[in-house]
């Protein structure tokens, strides 16, 4: 079976095409600047191709993406034909969409009814589902959302403590995000230690540029730290997770700055890049901490006890813990960070193995346990694509 695996972003459409009998990847690529341009950047094996080309909107790229797939010189198949089944990356499926689903015309229209809670995301993702139906109208199409995983987030961990009726008339209530990325690592995770899931309680760290981290009881999540919209929780590459709101009321009345210029500040000036004036990427950060720079210094402090604070609730909500998971660009790479968060952890019974730790092997799961600690520490590298896949899989078969 062929699977298509999209991800549209607002000006982007990522894509790989899985064979799933052997789980891999025949080819995969993405198309950036639409609407402003346009570029394509795919790849067969260790080929790659690119070409400058015009994206006005996402139906045009993925039109682009086909032709390749299917082009004598870069393809893998000899027509799309040849796709059994398409799977969406869908950020947000609001309350109602609670594990992966069948597009349907019932679907599309709820997914458009959630727009004002999901701006940047939404219209995208509905974009590139629309473009597909148009192109692959007898393909069935699969939707996966990065909210499903939390459909099992009692009411307590996600309704704000804020007049009740903004929950109930405005939807405003923790959703949590990457759930696709948690709930793969955390079955990986289980797989690699050898006990059933049910039997575990783990607390996985998705660490990359945007970080959320996530309580996961028995396979099921009881808790993370995104909240409404991906902005709460750990420090990130430019958001600055957790503060006061009360700071967004203050910038806004002395400064005079409008709603959009403080959601700009906190989202996209914020975090690593904020604090450290320097980089939103942590591997910048860290060369400047390696040469003095205080503010490096304390960009580094400053994210490593927003995760450090996180571990530390969630194994109090839990009453335990089995296991610990770092995965994503940082958590997968950073040694240092891993080490630095897992230091003076020994009380909750967390302790890594520092050598194992710094001579990691990459992209397998890799324990970094330290012998006889209490708590399993593991690398386990994500994938979302094939997590979406395999729910595509399922769904399409049926
Ligand atoms: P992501 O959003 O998952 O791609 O993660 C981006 C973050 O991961 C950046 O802050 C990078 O510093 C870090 N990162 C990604 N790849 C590496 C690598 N090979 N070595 C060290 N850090 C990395």
């Amino acid at each position: 079976m062929k699977i298509l695996v999209l991800n549209a972003g607002s000006s982007s459409l990522k894509y790989q095409l899985f064979l799933m009998e052997s789980s891999e990847v025949l080819a995969k690529g993405t198309c950036e600047r639409i609407g402003a341009g346009g570029f394509i950047t795919h790849k067969r094996g260790d080929e790659a191709y690119s070409e400058e080309v015009d994206f006005p909107n996402h139906g045009v790229a993925l039109e682009k993406v086909l032709s390749l797939l299917c082009s004598k010189e870069y393809g893998v198949i000899g027509s799309v034909k040849e796709i059994d089944a398409v799977g969406h990356r869908v950020a947000h499926g609001g309350e109602k969409l609670k594990e992966s689903s069948l597009i349907t015309e019932s679907v599309v229209k709820y997914l458009e009814t959630i727009v004002p809670i999901n701006p940047l995301h939404g219209p995208p993702a509905i974009a590139g589902i629309k473009a597909c139906l148009a192109l692959m109208p007898d393909v069935p199409q699969v939707a996966v959302f990065d909210t499903s995983f939390y459909s099992t987030v009692e009411d307590s961990r996600f309704v704000y403590a804020i007049p009740y009726e903004f929950y109930e008339n405005d939807k405003i209530r923790r959703y949590g995000f990457h759930g696709t990325s948690h709930r793969y690592v955390s079955a990986e995770l289980a797989k690699a230690v050898g006990k059933p899931i049910e039997d575990l309680k783990m607390i996985t760290c998705h660490l990359g540029n945007g970080s959320s981290i996530t309580a996961v009881d028995g396979g099921k999540a009881i808790d993370t730290s995104m909240g409404f919209t991906p902005q709460e929780g750990v420090v990130m590459g430019t958001r600055s997770g957790s503060i006061d709101p009360t700071v967004v009321t203050y910038l806004m009345k002395t400064k005079g700055y409008t709603a959009q210029e403080v959601e700009d500040i906190l989202n996209k000036k914020s975090g690593l890049l904020g604090v450290s004036g320097i980089s939103n990427d942590l591997r910048n950060v860290f060369s400047a901490a390696e040469e003095g720079n205080y503010r490096a210094q304390l960009t580094i402090k400053l994210l490593v006890n927003s995760i450090k604070k996180l571990i530390g609730s969630y194994v109090a909500e839990m009453n335990g813990l089995d296991a610990l998971v770092f995965t994503a660009g940082i958590g997968e790479n950073q040694s240092n960070v891993r080490e630095m968060v897992c230091e003076n952890m020994s009380y909750l019974g967390i302790e890594i193995d520092t050598d194992r730790n710094a001579n990691f092997t990459r992209g397998i799961p890799f324990n970094i346990t330290k012998d006889g600690a209490k708590v399993q520490v593991w690398i386990i590298p994500t994938n979302e694509e094939y997590m979406i896949a395999i729910d595509t899989q399922r769904l399409a078969s049926k």
